[in-house]
C-alpha cells in the first residue's frame, strides 16, 4: 500500500509546482504583453500625434497662403470690367491671360471668374479642351456663398476635369450697384494632391476627412471617398446636391480600418480633420517580443532555480550523509568503548573465575588425595584379616620347619635340616613379598607420574590378591599383551586393578561358578582392560550409583563404597575411562563386566 502511494506524492507535488509555475509564466507574459502593448501603443500614438500636428500645420499653411488671394484678385479692375462687359472679347481675353498668370504664380490648379449666375466667363484654362469657360457652377456651394456676398469654400471633385480640389471663392463687388449684389466671384481651385502623395510613404495611414466624415484625401487609395461611418440621409442629400463627389457612391470604411486607433488634428475653416490611423501591428509585435522575452527569461530563471535547488539538495544530502557518517562513527566509537569496557569486565570476571576454579581444583585434588588415602586405608583394614591368615599359615609352617630342623639336627641328618631351612627361607620370602605390597599400597603416592607397564601392574595386583582368590576357591584367568605402556602412577593403577579384581572376587564368592577373567587388549590408541566375572551381575539399583562415593551393597565392615569412586577419579586423572558394561551375553546372563580404558604410549602386539 505504502509502496504504491509513496512515489505518487512527490509526483503530485512536481505537477503542482509545474502548474503554478506555468500559471505564473502565463500571467507574467500577459502582463508583459499588456504593459508593452500599452507603452508601444502610447509611443506610437504620441509619435502620430506629433506627425499629425506637423501635417496639419502644413495643410493649414497652404490653405492660409491662398485664403486672401481671391479677395485680392476680386479687387482687380480687369475682373470687374470683364464681369461688366462679358461680351467684350478683348477684355475677356485680357482677363483670361491675367487669370492664367495668377494660376501659375500662385501655384493653384485653376483660377476663374463666374458671373452673378454662376457662369464662368474667364478662366486660367481658357485654352484647354476641358476649360471651365462657359460652364455654370452656380449649383456649387462655394459659388452660391460667394454670389451671396460671402467667402465660398468647398472641396469637391471637379465636374469638368474630374480632378478634385479645394475651391475658394470671393465675391466681386459691384461698384455701381446700390443693393450690394456682387457682380460675380473669383474662384481659385487648389489641388491637395501633393499632400496626399507626400503621405504615401509614412508609418501611419493618413486621411483628410470632411464634416460628413468622408475621407477625401487618403494615403490608402482604397479608403478614398469612403466614410468613417455610414452617412445619414441629410448628408447624402447634401453631397448629391452639390455633386461634391460627382455622384460617387460613398461606402463606409472596412470595419477593420474604422476600428484602428486614430489621432486627429483640425484643418482649415471647413471643419476638416486630418486623421492618422495608427497601425497597432508594430506595437503588438513589440508586445509579443516582450512576452516571448519574458517567457524566455522566466524559463531561464526556472532552469537556474531548478539547477540551484538541485545543487542545494545535493549539498544537503552530502551534508546529511557526512553527518550520518560522523554520527555512525561516534556511535561506533562509543560502542567499541562500551564493548571494550565489557570485555575488560568479562576478562576480569574470567580471571576471577579462573582463580576460583584453580582454588576449587586444588581443593578437589587435595580432597581426592584424601579420599584415595581413605579408600586405601579402608581396604587395608579389610585386607588385614586376610593378611593375618596369610601370614599365620607360613609362620606356623616356619615354626614347624624350624622345630623339625632342630630334631633333624639332633639326629645328625643335615640334609633334612637344609631342606627344612630352605622351606623356611621360601616362606619368609613369600611373607616379605606380601608385606612389601602392603607397604607400597599404604604409601601416599603423589605425582609419581611416568610410563607404567599395565601388564606388570596386572601381575602385581594379581599377586596381591592371589591368597584371597585361593581362599575362596575362585579362578582368575589373565589374557594380556606382554607390554602395554600408559602414562600414570603405577601404584594408583595397581590400586584400581586390585579394587576391580577384589570386587569381582566378592561377587563370585557366593556363586556356584567362581571365575574371573581379565583381558588386556589394545583398541586403537587405547589400552583396554576388561574384567568380567561369573557373579550375580550388577543389581539394577546399583548400576546407576556404582561410582558414587560410599555407595555399597556390602554388609557393614566389608565395604566402604569408596573403591569405584576413587578408581574412577584416578582413571579420569590419567585421561582414561572406567565403566561398567554388560557382559557379551547380555545383561543378567552372567556376572558383571568392568572396562578400564587408558591412552597407550606404545604396545607390543604379542599376547601371553
Ligand atoms: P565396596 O566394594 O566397598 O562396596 P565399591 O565402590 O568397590 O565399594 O563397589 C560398590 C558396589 O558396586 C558394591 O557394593 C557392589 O554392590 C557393586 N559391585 C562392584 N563390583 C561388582 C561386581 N563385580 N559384581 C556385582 N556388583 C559389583
Amino acid at each position: 500500500m505504502s509502496s504504491a502511494t509513496a512515489p505518487a506524492k512527490p509526483r503530485v507535488r512536481v505537477f503542482a509546482v509545474a502548474g503554478a509555475w506555468l500559471l505564473a509564466v502565463a500571467l507574467a507574459c500577459a502582463a508583459a504583453y499588456h504593459f508593452s502593448a500599452e507603452r508601444a501603443g502610447a509611443a506610437l500614438r504620441a509619435k502620430a500625434e506629433r506627425h499629425a500636428a506637423a501635417l496639419a500645420l502644413d495643410l493649414n499653411g497652404a490653405l492660409e497662403k491662398v485664403e486672401t488671394l481671391p479677395f485680392v484678385i476680386s479687387l482687380q479692375a480687369q475682373v470687374q470690367q470683364g464681369l461688366q462687359h462679358p461680351g467684350d472679347a478683348a477684355r475677356i481675353d485680357a482677363l483670361n491671360h491675367y487669370l492664367a498668370e495668377v494660376q501659375q504664380r500662385a501655384q493653384v490648379a485653376a483660377a476663374y471668374v463666374i458671373d452673378h449666375n454662376g457662369l464662368t466667363i474667364a478662366a486660367s484654362n481658357w485654352q484647354d479642351v476641358q476649360t471651365f469657360v462657359g460652364n455654370n457652377y452656380g449649383f456649387r456651394p462655394y459659388a452660391r456663398a460667394a454670389l451671396a456676398g460671402d467667402v465660398g469654400r468647398f472641396y469637391a471633385i471637379g465636374t469638368t476635369t474630374s480632378l478634385p480640389g479645394y475651391f475658394l471663392a470671393h465675391p466681386v463687388a459691384d461698384p455701381g450697384g446700390s443693393h450690394g449684389r456682387p457682380l460675380g466671384a473669383v474662384v481659385l481651385k487648389i489641388s491637395l494632391d501633393a499632400f496626399e502623395r507626400s503621405w504615401a510613404g509614412g508609418d501611419e495611414r493618413a486621411a483628410l476627412v470632411d464634416r460628413n466624415g468622408v475621407l477625401f484625401l487618403a494615403s490608402q487609395p482604397d479608403w478614398k471617398y469612403r466614410s468613417l461611418k455610414p452617412l445619414d440621409d441629410a448628408a447624402r442629400r447634401e453631397i448629391a446636391a452639390s455633386q461634391q463627389y460627382t455622384g460617387r457612391r460613398i461606402d463606409p470604411l472596412p470595419a477593420a480600418a474604422a476600428a484602428l486607433p486614430v489621432v486627429e488634428q483640425p484643418v482649415g475653416p471647413l471643419g476638416w480633420r486630418l486623421m492618422l490611423f495608427v497601425d497597432p501591428a508594430p506595437a503588438r509585435q513589440a508586445a509579443r517580443a516582450m512576452a516571448f522575452g519574458t517567457a524566455l527569461l522566466l524559463l531561464a530563471a526556472a532552469l537556474g532555480a531548478h539547477a540551484w535547488s538541485q545543487r542545494r539538495a545535493h549539498a544537503r544530502s552530502l551534508d546529511a550523509a557526512r553527518a550520518a557518517l560522523s554520527e555512525a562513527s561516534t556511535q561506533l566509537e562509543q560502542r567499541i568503548a562500551e564493548r571494550t569496557a565489557e570485555l575488560v569486565r568479562a576478562n576480569r570476571d574470567l580471571a576471577e573465575r579462573y582463580r576460583e576454579l584453580q582454588q576449587a581444583e586444588q581443593l578437589l585434588r587435595e580432597t581426592q588425595n584424601e579420599l584415595v588415602q581413605a579408600g586405601k586405608l579402608g581396604m587395608l583394614g579389610q585386607m588385614a584379616a586376610g593378611m593375618t591368615h596369610e601370614l599365620n599359615q607360613p609362620l606356623t609352617a616356619v615354626k614347624a620347619f624350624a622345630d623339625n630342623a632342630v630334631a633333624f639336627l639332633d639326629h645328625g641328618d643335615p640334609d633334612s635340616v637344609r631342606e627344612n631351612l630352605q622351606h623356611i627361607s621360601d616362606a619368609c620370602s613369600r611373607m616379605g613379598r606380601l608385606i612389601g605390597q602392603l607397604k607400597g599400597f599404604a604409601r601416599k603416592s603423589e605425582d609419581l607420574v611416568g610410563p607404567v607397564d599395565l601388564a606388570a601392574s596386572i601381575r602385581n595386583a594379581a599377586l596381591l590378591l592371589e591368597a584371597d582368590y585361593r581362599q575362596h576357591g575362585a579362578a582368575l584367568s589373565i589374557t594380556a599383551l606382554p607390554s602395554a605402556r600408559v602414562m600414570g602412577d603405577s601404584l594408583r593403577i595397581e590400586q584400581v586393578l586390585v579394587n576391580l579384581m577384589k570386587n569381582a572376587l566378592d561377587a563370585v564368592a557366593g556363586a556356584d561358578e567362581r571365575s574371573v577373567h581379565l583381558v588386556l587388549a589394545r583398541d586403537g590408541d587405547d589400552a583396554v582392560v576388561t574384567i568380567s566375572d561369573s557373579g550375580p551381575g550388577l543389581a539394577p539399583q546399583a548400576r546407576a550409583r556404582l561410582f558414587e562415593p560410599f555407595f555399597t551393597t556390602k554388609p557393614s565392615g566389608q565395604g566402604l563404597g569408596l573403591g569405584l569412586a576413587i578408581s574412577s577419579s584416578i582413571v579420569q586423572a590419567m585421561g582414561g575411562q572406567l565403566a561398567a558394561t554388560d557382559p557379551p551375553g547380555g545383561r543378567g546372563v552372567g556376572g558383571a563386566q568392568f572396562v578400564l580404558r587408558l591412552p597407550l604410549l606404545d604396545t607390543e602386539e604379542e599376547t601371553a
